[in-house]
């Protein structure tokens, strides 16, 4: 574990408080060549690794949603920082991707999830996200994003559903009762170029919009990448290294 936050939390704070700005900037200079609006791109600080009091030191310096990849540190951290600072408005995101004997937890803290990426997992969030409403356990709706795999092979690993498998799944989810379908997810493959890898979830964005015209989302672009995510029409760019610092090396 990195320990930011542990023998200097001022310090931290700070740090943090002028990455976030710095990566900001980026984001806004990025829509400016793009000719977009800063406001219709999403910077979501991820945030996996890292301690609650980063997150909470982030939340003082104006974010409010966060995303996550790993239970259960996700939903013990978004409790705690739930807890600590008496906000009910924060959002977490469950960005990683997800085992569906993980659903039932998830539905608990959960306000989107980016990686669906089949029908059996559709199905548990859905009866999970719908016993957590019967139980008290949540309030609305869970906002999902569908994973699509860019890279045929790339998917098996990493997730996503390729293109043919996209008009199945996105009509399933919108006959669920308890899960909303608000758009796309991809995580651009690490060979080739980002550029073409992005031009072409642009083109399978805009013709599942033409279908799902409600389903605008397109949760695109990382530390490295977001530029290219930006200019391709991405919503939400998911930040974690540029902002939190490098994480501990983990094996699989
Ligand atoms: C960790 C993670 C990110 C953040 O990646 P960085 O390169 O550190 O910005 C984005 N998306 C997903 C799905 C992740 O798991």
């Amino acid at each position: 574990m990195p320990d930011p936050g542990g023998s200097d939390p001022v310090g931290r704070r700070t740090e943090l408080a002028s990455r976030l700005a710095a990566v900001r900037g980026r984001v806004d200079a990025a829509c400016a060549d793009a000719g977009r609006e800063p406001s219709d791109v999403q910077l979501l600080p991820v945030t996996k690794f890292f301690p609650a009091s980063d997150v909470v030191a982030l939340v003082e310096s104006g974010a409010s949603e966060f995303g996550e990849s790993r239970e259960p540190e996700a939903g013990r951290k978004a409790e705690e920082v739930r807890a600590t600072t008496g906000r009910d408005d924060l959002r977490f995101h469950m960005i990683g991707q997800l085992q569906r004997n993980k659903a039932k937890t998830v539905a608990r803290w959960a306000d989107r999830v980016h990686s669906v990426d089949s029908l059996k997992l559709a199905n548990a969030l859905d009866r999970a996200v719908g016993v957590a409403r019967e139980g008290g356990d949540r309030e609305g709706a869970l906002e999902v994003l569908i994973q699509i795999g860019l890279d045929d092979d790339e998917a098996k690993g990493r997730g996503g559903v390729v293109e043919e498998e996209l008009p199945a799944l996105a009509d399933h989810i919108e006959q669920t009762a308890h899960l909303q379908l608000c758009g796309l997810m991809v995580i651009t493959p690490l060979h080739g170029s980002a550029e073409a890898w992005m031009a072409r979830a642009a083109g399978i964005q805009q013709r599942f919009v033409a279908e799902h015209p409600g389903a605008v989302e397109l949760s695109a672009g990382m530390s490295g990448d977001l530029e290219i995510a930006v200019e391709y029409g991405s919503t939400c760019v998911r930040v974690g290294t540029a902002i939190m610092g490098d994480r501990p090396v983990i094996s699989p």
